[in-house]
């Protein structure tokens, strides 16, 4: 998939107002060493440069992992509660910044601002939840199998966490990361996508000013290849958490693989609402649509399969085009907009490529959409119609793979049996759901659905901060973000055993 905006077309809105943003390395703001940079433009009118970023290679990453791995030595000292209260300060300071963090946003990857407002809130949540795990982070005593001994777990930090984020959740994911990094006691070097790095610049700025000492974060602009590469291969980087795609995790764990390094991979999904012949259709409906196009579709959590029993595929099959169709496609800084663009060409193309697919070779039935918008303003921007394929059989190629855009496949079954098989049926495992009123349904669908993440009767999109996230299959290689469990990521547990006998005492062994 292209990391970065084409720039074929893009001559105009670079001006000298236009910002320039630099590394975040050892608390200051420096240049690339390669004295390169890149633009990162608007999606909706690629005519505008949001900003000019730094073209980063190895050398800035060995920066500014040794500032990271120089602050470590101090702040894995500082008390978590302490810690805990600088996150609470960014919390706070997030809120005063939403509106403007936001618009941003919106400007540098297309979602509508509602959705933005939700990114930003998202990292407020996850700077409080982290915050009062500073006071949490619970080890366990249990009694020893010998007299006279104590013993206990705890939790110790890592080291310095390298990091690799996409852009379709470009605060959000940055903070599921940071937060529970930083209340561990770790230091931190963030390579955001090239499509995103502004949201993860203002991020660094509120932390900065929020408190967190010189070096603790750490941001490094620039390609996979250049920036993503060294960091992971770097020596003193002890655990990388990854979110993208599934290619590109597979390379990230192969990289970590020789030296055991830890990896956290949160990847691709093909998530699928299951509607069945009792459930309340006008429900299924609203979530079936948000879950579909919100975010455009770019949500790895995105409703992009809806299997749908025959009793009622009809009548749900109507109603969800007729209101697919009414989509308002535009510009998200516009209050009415309902869908922005994707975020890049190449992203437009692989749905082009996708609504070619799924028409020739899958010979699926295209009810609405499957061109790109042109008209008017949206010539400038990466507009795509609202897409939907009907009589989609579970195994074509539209069904089975990650499209990642505005395109979703309505497939019919004939009993819940079918639903849950076909539900299963793909390489992915992040988020599920299931629209029914009977209970006995709703639980087997809890045990027998093998993701990550489940609904009843809400769409596959919509994860709150303090529960685990993540998935199964090719999805994930068994962590979680979020929650409790985000902790086990970026910590270690130690069992520590006190002997006060006075005597050699020998577990295990009869005397
Ligand atoms: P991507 O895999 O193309 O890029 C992700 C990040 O990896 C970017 O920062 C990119 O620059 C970097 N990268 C690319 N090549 C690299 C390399 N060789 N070495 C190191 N880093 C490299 O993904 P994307 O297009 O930014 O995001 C979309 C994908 O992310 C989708 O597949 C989506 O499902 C997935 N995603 C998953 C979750 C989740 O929690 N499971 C959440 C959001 C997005």
């Amino acid at each position: 998939m292209p990391v970065a905006k084409t720039k074929a077309k893009t001559q105009s809105a670079k001006s000298s107002k236009t910002p320039v943003y630099k590394n975040f390395i050892g608390g200051k703001w420096v240049a690339s060493k390669t004295g390169e940079t890149f633009e990162n433009r608007n999606p909706a009118d690629w005519r505008e440069v949001v900003g000019v970023f730094q073209k980063s290679d190895a050398r800035d990453v060995d920066d500014a992992v040794n500032a990271a791995a120089d602050a470590y030595k101090e702040w894995r000292l500082v008390p978590a509660p302490k810690r805990a209260e600088i996150l609470y300060k960014v919390g706070e300071r997030l809120i005063h910044e939403r509106e403007r963090i936001s618009q941003e946003m919106t400007r540098e990857m297309g979602k509508i601002l509602k959705e933005t407002r939700g990114d930003t809130q998202e990292a407020i949540d996850m700077s409080y939840y982290m915050a009062g795990e500073g006071r949490r982070q619970f080890g366990h005593t249990t009694p020893s199998e010998l007299k006279n001994k104590f013993q206990m777990s705890v939790r110790q930090p890592m080291g310095v966490c390298g990091m690799i984020t996409p852009w379709n959740f470009p605060i959000a994911i940055p903070s599921w990361k940071i937060m529970p990094a930083l209340v561990c006691g770790n230091t931190i070097v963030i390579k955001p996508a090239t499509d995103t790095p502004l949201s993860v610049a203002n991020f660094m700025k509120v932390l900065d000013e929020c408190g967190i000492p010189p070096g603790v974060v750490n941001m490094v602009t620039g390609s996979g290849r250049n920036v993503g590469e060294p960091l992971i291969n770097h020596n003193e980087v002890k655990l990388v958490s990854f979110t993208g795609s599934t290619e590109v995790g597979r390379t990230v764990s192969s990289l970590c693989g020789p030296s055991f390094k830890h990896s956290c991979l949160e990847m691709g999904g093909k998530n699928a609402q299951i509607v069945m012949d009792d459930a309340d259709l006008d429900l299924a409906l609203e979530g079936a649509l948000w879950g579909g196009f919100g975010t455009t579709g770019q949500r790895c959590t995105a409703t992009s399969r809806v299997i749908i029993h025959k009793k009622i595929y009809k009548k749900f099959v109507d109603a969800y085009v007729e209101r697919a169709q009414k989509i308002k496609v535009g510009n998200g800084l516009n209050e009415k907009i309902e869908m922005g663009p994707a975020v890049n060409e190449g992203q437009l193309k692989t749905v082009e490529e996708y609504v070619k697919i799924g028409q020739k070779d899958d010979g699926a039935k295209l009810l609405c959409g499957g061109n790109r918008l042109e008209r008017g303003d949206l010539k400038h921007g990466w507009f795509h119609e609202p897409t939907v394929f009907g009589d989609v059989h579970h195994k074509m190629r539209i069904a089975q793979e990650e499209i990642f855009g505005p395109v979703v496949s309505l497939i019919p079954v004939s009993t819940f049996e079918e639903a849950i098989e076909v539900c299963n049926g793909i390489a992915y495992g992040l988020s599920a759901s299931i629209y029914t009123r009977d209970v006995n349904k709703a639980f087997t669908a809890m045990r027998d659905v093998y993701t990550g993440i489940f609904y009843v009767n809400a769409p596959t999109i919509g994860a709150e901060v303090h529960l685990p996230f993540g998935g199964t299959k090719a999805t994930g290689n068994g962590h979680r973000e979020a929650g409790q469990a985000a902790l086990d990521v970026f910590s270690e547990w130690k069992a520590i055993y006190v002997d006060f006998s006075g005597s050699l005492q020998k577990a295990q062994i009869e005397d």
